[in-house]
């Protein structure tokens, strides 16, 4: 990767949207009101808005153009052929579902292969994918490498999967207990963190070797492939499509949430390799649930923002200018001293709130803290992945379970801010930083039973 300041981003800036930054006193009232949960802020209340890095991304003059050209046609749309050309070129994979998003893909691939008290192994499976698989009563089963869970380890692939734990698992149950291995890449939940081709590789030669399909979780996938080039040397000279081409051979199909790596606002869709009887199961349900097979929920102009998105999604100025931001993101902060996790991943930043906010215990909330501060110093939108997001009140014991980390994502949308952006989140950490003991924690007033960081609500703890 070049340095940082040696080149600038690979495209200038056609159409701009306006955004503001309200006065501090606003910005209090708008927390308060919001019952200091920043999902309940209003988008344009923001000024830097890092909630997430889905559907977020600012698509470009050419998938602007494509969009005039869809065609809204019920059956045969030109678009889906587009798509399909696109997948066929870049993953090599023949078969493609369009689907609403990532997770009517997973819906999807669950129904055709998971049922009641089977698992369901990965490395580390994004909520949505443990949700539909706990749907299907089966177990999800995250066996990422130790070191992936380590804040601390600079383990250059934490995404990798444990391959003694997953052969283990594949030794011991039949294809009636275990019926497929699903791997994210990059690993969402523990960072935007890379998976190895090796690793992938011999994850492959397990599925084969005992029988089972193995499916990508691409949302992320080429972010994954930058990785490999710049971190494994067998890799350095190969193409972005040609890491992708090979990465994909080794699976049997993939889902993919379009809002990411596809760069567009809405879309995802389920694609195989080869197997024509996947396909046409895949399309019953598709039909059902999403929409006739060339279109499947999706306007023929989404489609074809996806099959052009896919290809600019490649390109490698454009992911060394993405996650070359990222990465300058987290440098700054480290040079200040702010605990992240390392090596910095792929989408986002991750700062680690137990260690940047000791006085605070973890029934306090302290990355809910962190996120509340980083609005009402600068307006910023952050968003929590700890106690609120991950813990839980036991129905038993009525105690509180907290999660192992508990940090705030820092989240980059695709080509949307410059690194004058990037500035100010790092210039709000140094004032938070300088003043930071006089944090309060938070306690929940009102909290839903499942998924309960959308919708919680808390006030300020007492000092
Ligand atoms: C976002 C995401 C999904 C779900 O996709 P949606 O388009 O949000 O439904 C699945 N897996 C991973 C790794 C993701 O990041």
């Amino acid at each position: 990767m070049r340095a940082r300041d040696s080149y600038a981003e690979p495209y200038r800036i056609k159409m701009v949207e306006p955004i503001r930054l309200k006065d501090r006193a606003t910005r209090e009232e708008l927390i308060k009101e919001a019952h200091y949960n920043i999902f309940n802020l209003k988008a344009e209340d923001i000024y830097i808005d890092l909630l997430t890095d889905s559907g977020t991304s600012a698509m470009s003059a050419n998938q602007w153009a494509g969009m005039m050209l869809g065609d809204e046609s019920y059956a045969g749309s030109r678009n889906f052929f587009n798509l399909q050309a696109a997948l066929q070129d870049i993953f090599g994979y023949q078969y493609v579902v369009p689907t609403h998003q990532g997770r009517a893909a997973e819906n999807i691939l669950m129904s055709m292969f998971v049922d009641k008290n089977q698992k369901v192994p990965g490395n580390m499976h994004f909520d949505t994918t443990e949700g539909h698989i706990r749907l299907r009563e089966a177990q999800p089963l995250n066996l990422v490498i130790d070191e992936g869970l380590k804040s601390g380890s600079d383990h250059l692939f934490k995404g990798n999967i444990d391959l003694d734990r997953l052969e283990d698992e594949l030794q011991n149950n039949p294809v009636s207990k275990l019926p497929l291995i699903i791997i994210t890449a990059t690993c969402n939940n523990n960072g935007g963190q890379p998976v190895a081709m090796d690793n992938l590789r011999a994850a492959s030669e397990l599925a084969r070797k005992y029988n089972r399909p193995l499916f990508i979780d691409a949302a992320r996938y080429a972010e994954n492939c930058y990785f490999v080039k710049q971190r494994d040397p067998a890799y350095r000279d190969k193409s972005i499509r040609d890491i992708a081409r090979e990465m994909f051979s080794y699976a049997d199909g993939c889902t993919m949430s379009s809002k990411k790596d596809a760069l567009v606002n809405i879309g995802g869709f389920l694609a195989f390799k080869n197997n024509e009887e996947w396909y046409e199961k895949a399309v019953q349900i598709q039909i059902c649930y999403e929409g006739f097979r060339t279109y499947g929920g999706l306007a023929g102009r989404d489609l074809e923002a996806i099959a052009r998105g896919l290809y600019e999604g490649t390109e490698e100025e454009y992911l060394e200018d993405r996650i070359g931001q990222v990465s300058y993101l987290g440098h700054r902060l480290l040079d200040l001293g702010v605990p992240i996790v390392t090596p910095v991943g792929g989408h986002g930043v991750f700062v680690d709130a137990l260690k940047f906010l000791p006085h605070l215990p973890q029934s306090y909330f302290p990355a809910q803290s962190l996120t509340v501060e980083l609005y009402r110093e600068a307006g910023i939108r952050s968003v929590e992945l700890g106690a609120c997001a991950f813990g839980y009140t036991d129905p038993e014991t009525g105690r509180e379970v907290f999660p192992a980390q508990e940090l705030v994502r820092l989240t980059v949308p695709r080509r949307v801010y410059t690194d004058r952006h990037m500035d100010l989140v790092v210039k709000a950490f140094e004032a938070i930083a300088g003043r930071k003991e006089n944090i309060r924690g938070l306690e929940i007033t009102y909290q839903a039973e499942i998924l309960r960081h959308f919708t919680a609500r808390f006030r300020l703890r007492e000092q």
